[in-house]
């Protein structure tokens, strides 16, 4: 991951992009400019440079994908962010989506369970602007109790079942979203927990993720 340069032609690639997805019915300005503030190129293998701008997803190695800026931009509209709110990530992959809640300036917690992918981001330069950015190696079913209870949770991975810790580390009034499914294809949820642990839960469009994983794996 060389932090190659952000030149003219990426920025010009990146507004489009911003303009796809705007268009696909993302409307929040703040979300907006944040996906047009980030290098996607950066986070991406060099030979990918020229693709980076695709509203797709990418490999970024150990089996995993750096998300579709779309869905980036769908499950970060779903939380209903305001600024300074704790956020809890599962899945940082390749810590793109975290840096997206980083610019709509809010404290994110971003848990891994891949040491390599984890290991990555620690060697990542252009991360290291983002000081309201915290890395963990660890499962993300177990949450971080320590840091707890949170905002919003946002999992990007798909999970087989709402993950019941993950529920006890959400305030009254949060939210967390997540993509709900075992299949190949599942269903985006946002859960909203009330008062005496009661849940509303709201189904919106089918989306493909990666499943979320048991334990840690080395
Ligand atoms: N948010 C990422 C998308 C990553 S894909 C991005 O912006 O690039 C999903 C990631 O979830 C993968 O890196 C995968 O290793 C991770 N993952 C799967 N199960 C997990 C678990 N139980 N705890 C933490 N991370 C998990």
């Amino acid at each position: 991951m060389i932090p190659v340069e952000d030149t003219y032609r990426h920025k010009g690639l990146r507004k489009k992009l911003v303009d796809t997805i705007q268009q696909k019915g993302i409307e929040d300005k703040k979300l907006l400019n944040a996906i047009n503030s980030i290098p996607r190129h950066y986070f991406l293998d060099s030979a990918f440079d020229d693709i980076a701008y695709e509203d797709r997803a990418f490999p970024i190695g150990e089996g995993q994908t750096i998300s579709q800026p779309y869905t980036v931009a769908y499950q970060t509209q779903l939380l209903e962010i305001s600024p300074f709110e704790k956020i809890l990530e599962v899945g940082t992959g390749s810590a793109y989506q975290a840096c997206v809640l980083a610019e709509m300036g809010v404290k994110v917690f971003t848990i891994e369970r891949q040491k390599k992918l984890f290991n990555l981001t620690k060697n990542f330069t252009y991360l290291k602007k983002y000081k309201n950015i915290k890395f963990f190696y660890g499962d993300g079913y177990e949450g971080l109790p320590t840091f707890a209870p949170f905002d919003k949770i946002l999992i990007t991975a798909a999970a087989p079942e709402v993950p019941k810790k993950l529920l006890l580390q959400l305030k009254v009034g949060g939210i967390m979203v997540l993509p709900l499914g075992e299949g190949s294809v599942q269903q985006m949820m946002r859960i909203t927990k009330l008062e005496n642990d009661a849940l509303k839960e709201e189904v919106f469009d089918n989306f493909s993720f990666v499943p979320m994983l048991l334990g840690k794996k080395n």
